[in-house]
């Protein structure tokens, strides 16, 4: 049999998605489970496991030479465990391992949520073109990724971009995570909304106090909303000002919940990077909205299951196996 498709799961707190998916990034076919975040280890493995057997059903299956992952953090890609923050019950859980057996062998490739994204934006999306490109996810946490000299960078354990802990506030609030003043402790949902909640914002008649909401404010004029959003947009300016500097990135790409906010988010955040993005060969730097949308999970598994060097390698993947397709990543 010819394999010419990738298998690829997305694994989050709330949902666990998995296609099939062709060299041009297209998903053949799809299935999709609630993820049973407060249950214990099996019985997430039990949704990860009616996923694949549904992918596995679909007479497409038998064409698919190798499996991407991208899941929730951390993951750590060097010993195929994952420990998601928002699935307690999975802490080094061994999850190559076991899709590899649920899978019948197929070769696996796990990486990080914010590095799939960026997989995706720089396969098919708004970093599409660009050989050196940052990545951000800001949402209920700010993730990340980095392509550089054209290729993504996982690193070692598959976290690698991960902008959300970054310090930009020497003495600023402690993070979760242990350290202070991270980017995600000011730029986050939460954080946007907790902030603006704290200097005297008043959600509207629905009760609604989401960063949403600050931002629909902002849009009217609030000036605590404002605020709010121009402070995340610091944070979000100096960890992209202090990557481009690093890695002479040509593009940050923004998505996530809190990308919606538009330009109440992103015309501070081209100010401040003016600020602080200031040699030479920074100044050029773009900053453009993400485009993959709630797919980007999926499509940026499959591009790191095309383009880790595991395709074609597998039990089944012998006879026919000629390669990554015309159509699918540099
Ligand atoms: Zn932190």
């Amino acid at each position: 049999m010819h394999t010419d498709l990738v298998a690829a799961l997305d694994i989050g707190g709330t949902k666990i998605a998995g296609a099939l998916v062709d060299g041009d990034g297209a998903l053949l076919v799809r299935a999709q489970r609630p993820t049973p975040a407060r249950d214990g280890a099996e019985a997430v493995m039990g949704a990860v496991g009616d996923v694949l057997a549904e992918l596995r059903a679909s007479s497409l299956w038998a064409r698919a030479g190798a499996m991407g992952i991208g899941s929730a953090g951390p993951v750590d890609a060097s010993a195929g465990t994952v420990s998601p923050v928002n699935v307690p019950g999975w802490r080094g859980f061994p999850l190559v391992d076991r899709v590899t057996e649920a899978t019948g062998g197929l070769p696996v490739v796990l990486i990080g949520d914010g590095v799939a994204m960026t997989a995706a934006e720089h396969w098919l999306g708004a970093a599409r073109g660009y050989d050196n490109a940052l990545c951000l996810v800001v949402s209920t946490g700010v993730g990340g990724g980095l392509v550089l000299g054209g290729k993504l960078h996982p690193g070692p354990t598959g976290n690698a971009g991960h902008i959300g802990h970054i310090c930009v506030d020497l003495d600023g609030d402690l993070c979760p995570c242990g350290a202070r003043g991270c980017v995600e402790r000011i730029a986050s949902g939460p954080n946007i909304a907790r902030r603006a909640l704290d200097g005297g914002w008043l959600p509207g008649p629905d009760g609604d106090s989401t960063a949403a909401s600050v931002a629909a404010s902002a849009r009217a004029g609030d000036l605590v909303a404002i605020a709010s959003y121009e402070r995340a947009a610091q944070a979000l300016a100096a960890g992209i000002a202090a990557t481009a500097t690093l890695a002479e990135i040509d593009i940050a790409v923004i998505g996530g919940g809190v990308a919606g906010a538009g330009e109440v988010l992103f015309a501070p955040l081209r100010r401040f990077l003016r600020d602080y993005a200031t040699l030479s060969f920074v100044q050029q730097l773009r900053v453009a909205p993400a485009v993959m949308g709630t797919d980007a999970g999926l499509v940026g598994a499959a591009a790191a299951a095309w383009t880790s060097g595991v395709w074609g390698t597998g039990a089944g993947a012998g006879a026919g196996a000629k390669g990554v397709p015309a159509g699918a990543l540099r």
